[in-house]
């Protein structure tokens, strides 16, 4: 079975108990900010590896570091083979700004498209535009199952349906 599949059928498991389920995607979505963070310092470096060399880099886990490259793979300049990917596929993490910026607006993740690091990219100016752009058009990512109680993956260690999975706010979406 391949890599994404293995991550998919777990990630996405129906059938999976809840509390597995939660403490997977809490864990991700921490791990997930962290990695965004630390390529973001440096945007001009196209970060290439294979894919276990790079989970060993970021020193997450195998399956966290092809739900990562599964996440990104829409934001990269050459999107890589993730269907077909092993553990010694050579991936590239060189993302296109405006691209990975837009997604994560796409997705709902303002605890993305907000770090801290994307000021150094794009002017304040810049990242409204590219908000207001991606809003405009209307293309939302498909969601990920976050149940009312679950962890919200922000961050904030507020339950989901109390943070961003309040009525009215930014639906996390990814
Ligand atoms: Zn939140």
């Amino acid at each position: 079975m391949s890599l994404l599949k293995q991550w998919r059928d777990k990630a996405y498991d129906e059938s999976a108990n809840k509390g597995d389920l939660q403490r997977l995607w809490a864990d991700y979505f921490e791990k997930e900010k962290n990695i965004y963070a630390e390529l973001l310092k440096k945007p001009e470096e196209a970060v290439k590896g294979t894919v276990k060399g790079l989970a060993d880099k970021y020193n997450i886990d195998l399956m966290t570091m092809v739900g990562f490259l599964d996440g990104i793979n829409d934001s990269l300049v050459t999107p890589n083979p993730i269907e077909e990917m092993e553990e010694d596929t050579e991936v590239s993490l060189d993302f296109d700004n405006e691209r990975l910026f837009k997604n994560m607006v796409a997705a709902g993740a303002d605890w993305l498209y907000g770090l801290p690091e994307w000021n150094d990219i794009f002017d304040e100016e810049t990242q409204k535009r590219l908000y207001t752009e991606q809003k405009q058009s209307g293309t939302v990512k498909k969601s990920k199952k976050i149940y009312p109680n679950d962890p919200c993956p922000c961050g904030s260690g507020k339950k989901y349906k109390k943070c961003h999975g309040r009525n009215g706010a930014n639906r996390f979406e990814a």
